[in-house]
């Protein structure tokens, strides 16, 4: 990556962390889940409105650093308008590249990252990995009807 990209990613970040896009409680949620990453204290709730399979709308209220907070608000950018389906295989996608683990299978998948591929730098920095995977997480955890708090443990 060059610098000049690196650093339009580090922009892309810094925006979305200090003006999170949709943020705030979405009253007409049909999922939500809170997550938590108790190593850098940052903590999300994910509201989601699913219709007929697809993402309808999403939205979190969450405090922590900036790449916690900007990995919210692109993801809930991100979503709406895909299937239950597209947004599982994004999940897999992102968290593969973001720890940089052999995930083959998700890491080839035709999974386009988009805007995500921002989060792809944060596997240089093992600590805020999990920052950049907490909003994923607990979007699983809410699709899957976990409407507990879940400590990310990977
Ligand atoms: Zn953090």
């Amino acid at each position: 990556m060059t610098s000049d990209l690196r650093d339009l990613y580090q922009e892309l970040i810094l925006d979305h962390g200090r003006h999170p896009r949709n943020s705030g409680k979405l009253a007409a949620a049909t999922h939500h889940a809170d997550g938590y990453n108790p190593l850098c204290g940052d903590k999300i709730t994910l509201y989601l409105d699913v219709d007929g399979g697809k993402v309808r709308s999403a939205s979190f209220e969450g405090q922590g650093c900036a790449i916690s907070q900007a990995s919210a608000s692109l993801m809930t950018e991100g979503i709406k308008g895909k299937t239950v389906a597209e947004v599982l295989a994004l999940f897999r996608k992102l968290t593969a590249t973001v720890t940089g683990r052999d995930d083959d299978a998700a890491l080839e998948s035709s999974v386009e990252l988009g805007k995500l591929a921002v989060f792809e730098g944060v596997r240089q920095y093992p600590m805020r990995v999990k920052c950049a995977t907490l909003a994923w997480h607990t979007l699983r955890n809410a699709l899957e009807g976990k409407d507990v708090e879940v400590a990310v443990t990977e």
